[in-house]
């Protein structure tokens, strides 16, 4: 039995999961037209955006930039870093932009890093080590943590446009979440590789 009464059902309700009552919401949704109003191409969102950010669920990009079905890609892990998996995503939707609708206007990239960040636990030695020793590399842990989300967040800025798969016409920009007041602030403006080289010549 749980200590702790769960919102919205009986305490004492030892037949249902946490699981349960969402499908009672699935069917909920299901019920309404929201399921509709979607993109047609899956790769180009409502909103041309793919956000990248932490899996902490306190930074649910459908509560804090209040995101509706079919509004923007969005990419997590743990810190919102980019790693090597993130830019495999983003490499095969850039792929899908240039291949299949060479046409369409570009999504731009948002990045969110956040105060209070769990990933920050990569920073403890023992922490680190202990991980890694159940197969994994520490060198590449001791990368992850986000301590300043303002110093992680133009690193990554940086790593994605200097990415050789992604296309110089799409822009990104850099934000960091203050869990304590739910505002975003912005730490790097949005710009492509177009822009820059753009800027340079004038
Ligand atoms: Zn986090």
């Amino acid at each position: 039995m749980r200590a702790v009464a769960r919102r919205g059902r009986p305490q004492n309700d030892t037949c249902m999961t946490d699981f349960d009552e969402l499908i009672e919401r699935n069917r909920d949704f299901a019920g309404t037209e929201a399921k509709n109003a979607v993109p047609d191409i899956p790769f180009i969102p409502t909103r041309q955006l793919y956000v990248m950010t932490c899996i902490d669920p306190r930074v649910d990009p459908a509560n804090i930039l209040g995101l509706e079905l079919g509004d923007a890609i969005v990419a997590r892990n743990v810190g919102g870093r980019v790693t090597t998996a993130m830019l495999q995503d983003l490499a095969w939707i850039n792929y899908l932009h240039e291949v299949k609708t060479p046409h369409a206007e570009w999504f731009e990239i948002v990045v969110i890093h956040h105060t209070d960040c769990g990933s920050g636990f990569f920073a403890d030695d023992d922490l680190r080590q202990g991980f890694a020793s159940r197969g994994f590399d520490e060198k590449q842990l001791a990368e992850l943590p986000v301590i300043v989300p303002s110093e992680t967040l133009r690193v990554d800025v940086e790593k994605l446009l200097a990415y050789s798969n992604l296309s110089p016409a799409v822009r990104v920009s850099g934000y960091s979440y203050d869990i304590q007041t739910g505002l975003l602030t912005e730490v790097v403006r949005a710009e492509s590789r177009d822009d820059r080289s753009s800027a340079t010549k004038n």
